[in-house]
């Protein structure tokens, strides 16, 4: 679906090899991890055990939606106004440098979320009260598929592309980057692989879906999920002006420009089977996200691409970004909402891993402080 052809190819590592920082993942978030790391000047790998995108990175929904993992309210009510804001404008502001970086595979459209019923517009307006006041712009919308919030500044991307386009970035810049080489162990100072051993200072394992396995010690945190999609052909008989997403965050659908609709979602409707699910479609989400289709977007276009692929979600919401043992940092977990996070946490990664600090590290683990608690209870006040 979103493939678009022009596939860069890496080696598999044959040989041991030492550099600074070994990334393990080649998604946008350990793409973004290297990148950072040949900007502060030091020798980079980076490993994938498939190719590069080859993960939820390069088989997600493209919607590029300011925030964390929880709507704006939910987070102030969570993590205080302060701590929530701070990191919505992180977010916010990874759009536009996305939008610089791989201008090719954005699109600057703004994301709608629709109210399916009264008790769903509730949020939709406790979402546009929290952020009206924290002066996020945000329109409340009338839209063909219900009454919701518009937040204007939001985007999508294609995913693959931008996968890609990162990925010979990094090796122009000097990164050497290996597919078809899992990492089978790592230890402080060494990343195992089936072709050979990288000796390096540091180690990042950017890795969302999967995370607990490859670093057991989040297991109690960490769950893994499948998330599922269609794609159909180009439909004539609707226009979906931007991304739109549905039941409370679970649904979510966006157009292309050549018609093609993308959707997504459904996992609330069978959490038991997600859980640990392999990365393929399954029958009953497949026959949800049918109806959705038909009866919510109201397109007869035909199916032609259906897929699954797995990401990780965490108990609190927020990313893991953290040092699992000594110089060796692990980020995953957004929670079905990586694309801007995880590039915010490749980053963060390399630094702190390192030895440079990183905000969004401070922020993700500063803890609620009074005056947050504070903000928190007056935006949760009717305005
Ligand atoms: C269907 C679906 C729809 C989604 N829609 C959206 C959306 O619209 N907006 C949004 O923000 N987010 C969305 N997400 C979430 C988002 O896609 C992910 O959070 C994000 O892409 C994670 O990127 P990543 O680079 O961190 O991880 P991944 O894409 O999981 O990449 C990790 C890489 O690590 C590799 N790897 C794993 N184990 C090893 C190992 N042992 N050795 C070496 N390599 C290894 C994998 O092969 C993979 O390529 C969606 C996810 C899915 C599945």
């Amino acid at each position: 679906m979103w493939d678009d052809a022009a596939v860069p190819s890496f080696p598999a590592l044959a040989t041991d090899i030492r550099a600074d920082l070994c990334v393990v993942g080649l998604g946008a978030t350990g793409l973004c991890a290297i990148l950072e790391a040949r900007a502060l000047g030091l020798s980079v790998v980076g490993i994938d055990a498939t190719v590069t995108a080859g993960g939820a990175a390069g088989a997600n929904g493209g919607i590029l939606r300011a925030g964390l993992s929880r709507f704006h309210h939910e987070a102030v009510a969570a993590y205080g106004r302060v701590r929530a804001s701070a990191l919505y404008a992180l977010t916010a502001a990874e759009i536009d440098r996305i939008a610089t970086e791989t201008p090719d595979a954005v699109r600057r459209s703004g994301s709608l979320r629709v109210a399916a019923n009264d008790a769903e517009w509730g949020d939709c307006l406790a979402q546009l009260a929290a952020m009206q006041a924290d002066g996020i712009a945000v329109e409340e919308r009338h839209t063909p598929f219900g009454r919701g919030v518009f937040v204007p500044h939001d985007a999508v991307v294609q995913p693959i592309l931008r996968g890609r386009s990162l990925a010979r970035m990094a090796a122009e810049r000097g990164a050497q980057l290996f597919e078809h080489t899992a990492a089978l162990r790592f230890s402080t100072g060494e990343v195992k692989t089936p072709g050979g051993r990288i000796s390096c200072d540091a180690i990042v394992i950017a890795v969302d879906g999967g995370l607990e396995l490859l670093v057991p010690s989040l297991a109690d945190r960490v769950r893994t999920t499948r998330l599922q999609m269609l794609a159909t052909e180009p439909a004539t008989d609707v226009t979906v002006p931007c991304p739109v997403s549905a039941n409370f965050g679970f649904d979510y659908f966006q157009q292309l420009p050549d018609g093609r609709i993308a959707l997504g979602g459904g996992r609330n409707r069978s959490f038991d089977t997600e859980w640990s699910a392999p990365a393929e479609p399954s029958d009953v989400i497949q026959a949800y996200l049918d109806g959705v289709l038909r009866d919510r977007i109201c397109t007869n276009a035909k199916v032609t691409h259906r897929w699954g692929a797995r990401v990780a979600y965490s108990t609190d919401g927020l990313p893991v970004l953290e040092e699992v043992s000594s110089r060796v940092w692990a980020t995953g977990a957004y929670s079905g909402t990586g694309n801007l996070m995880g590039a915010l946490c490749g980053r963060a990664a390399a630094r702190m891993a390192l030895g440079t600090d990183s905000d969004l590290h401070a922020l993700l683990h500063q803890a609620v402080s009074a005056s947050s608690v504070q903000a928190s209870a007056i935006s949760a006040s009717p305005q």
